[in-house]
């Protein structure tokens, strides 16, 4: 008995009929609305992620976590056996590669900016929200996030495939006490091979960190095949892509390169602000740092969720209050609230910040998309994901292209692009069905109803249920 049960293991292993079973605890299956070998979503409208115009009555057939055909629903038939899922009326997209996604947000704590961990409900927001793959692009409990990420390969949470950032890369600067703070460049590079050596994946400098500083971190990282961001601003943009920075963050809202009191390594967060307020939409100036950017080979992350004014705008964007504690509600309103038509420089900032990625993506950059939902702004991860996608749309982008810049770019830059970012045979099933079409209202990302991740479809509706109430907590 014991022996034949071992022998059709090994055929199995052997026939590699196992490598998609995949394993979920009761934690996660309620969740898993479709689990099939073989799945087809028949005459859907196809965003495939290319960039190129959606398609009608597409047919995608997906077989153990792979997608095997894509294309006009007439022509392709579903094999015998397969699940079909009707896709008529809505509309189907790559799963999100997005590339700044904390696992943490603000828990007020006295007058500083204080900060928790929340590997309950992040995990699941970023999933439900049809992020299929992230990057946390900065941590502040780099062991939480490592054991998140393998929780969730092993199937006991739900989330997202995690690229792991390791704690930030500052020099002593804000008061900001689950920040990370390194001495120098010897520290610097001393973090990235502690954290290497644990399972990071990525590294990002901050603020206050010098150039000496993001010269080691780039180096030690560059040796491990592994990329560096930044949120910067001792060192401007310019010097960071002559340094060999491989990411920069917040579009050019953290650029203090037309700062004309700035000094060598030096902070000042007021006068960047105001040079920016400043530097027309049509700059010149900006024209020539963003060729240089390109030819340095950088892209570009844009997060303009985290700085959407205030007013005219949502309270939480994307609408997520309802995920948010009551305590956290609260401190959310009363800043939305102090800020209603205070915001007239915010207004104007962000929408200019809106024009220089666009104009970014069409000289030929690599802009990529994130988040940045940490209570900074108010933002809260999931339903911000599909606000950033609304965003870039209002910023010019046509649906296809701001689909693009979530997904392709995203895996472009993680070096992924054979594997995931596009509907693609040969590539992962990692899909979002869209219950609407997304090219005649953006607003219709809102209503994901399946992600797909690996060809498993989780309930997006029943996951971001779940942690109603839950973020300012855990
Ligand atoms: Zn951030």
């Amino acid at each position: 008995m014991k022996k034949s049960w071992l022998f059709f293991v090994l055929m199995l292993s052997v026939l590699g009929l196992n490598t998609f079973a995949q394993q979920f605890t009761p934690q996660v299956t309620p969740f898993i609305k479709v689990n099939a070998p073989t799945v087809a979503i028949t005459n859907v409208k196809l965003i495939d992620g290319t960039g190129k115009a959606a398609q009608l009555h597409q047919t995608v057939i997906f077989n153990n976590g792979k997608i095997q055909e894509v294309g006009d629903a007439e022509k392709i038939k579903p094999p015998a056996g397969a699940q079909i899922i009707d896709g008529t009326g809505k509309t189907l997209i790559p799963g999100l590669v997005m590339l700044h996604e904390h696992l943490y947000y603000t828990v007020p704590a006295g007058t500083f900016f204080n900060i928790a961990e929340m590997p309950y409900s992040f995990p699941r927001l970023y999933l439900a929200g049809g992020a299929t793959t992230i990057r946390t692009a900065g941590s502040i409990e780099p062991q939480t996030d490592l054991a998140i990420k393998r929780m969730i390969n092993e199937g006991k949470t739900i989330g997202p495939d995690m690229d792991v950032t390791a704690p930030y890369i500052e020099e002593q600067g804000y008061d900001i006490p689950a920040l990370n703070v390194i001495k120098g460049p010897e520290d610097a590079a001393a973090t990235v091979k502690f954290w290497a050596d644990r399972g990071c994946t990525s590294f990002k400098m901050y603020v206050h960190a010098t150039k000496a500083d993001m010269a080691a971190v780039v180096k030690e990282a560059h040796k491990r095949h592994m990329k560096v961001t930044g949120h910067i601003g001792a060192v401007t943009y310019r010097e960071a892509a002559e340094t060999g920075i491989d990411d920069l963050e917040h579009g050019f809202m953290a650029s203090s390169d037309f700062d004309s009191l700035k000094t060598e390594d030096k902070v000042n967060d007021s006068e960047e602000r105001q040079s920016l307020i400043k530097l027309p939409v049509n700059s010149p100036k900006m024209k020539s740092l963003q060729q240089y950017m390109i030819s340095k080979h950088v892209a570009l992350t844009s997060t303009l969720t985290v700085f959407e004014p205030s007013t005219g705008h949502e309270m939480v964007p994307g609408g997520g209050e309802v995920a948010l504690t009551t305590e956290a509600r609260d401190l959310v309103e009363k800043r939305w609230q102090a800020s209603q038509n205070h915001d007239q420089a915010s207004i104007e900032l962000f929408k200019k910040n809106q024009a220089w990625e666009k104009q970014y993506y069409d000289l030929g950059g690599l802009l990529v998309a994130g988040t940045d939902p940490t209570g900074a702004g108010r933002v809260v991860s999931g339903y911000s994901n599909h606000r950033e996608i609304e965003l870039l749309v209002d910023g010019g982008f046509t649906p296809e292209q701001a689909i693009k810049i979530c997904t392709l770019n995203g895996a472009v830059y993680l070096g992924r692009q054979n594997e995931i970012g596009t509907v693609a045979a040969g590539k992962k099933a990692d899909l979002v069905l869209i219950d609407g079409d997304l090219t005649n209202d953006i607003k219709n990302i809102r209503k994901t109803e399946l992600v797909f991740k690996n060809g498993v479809g989780f309930d997006s509706q029943k996951i971001f249920e779940s942690v109603k109430g839950h973020v300012g907590m855990n």
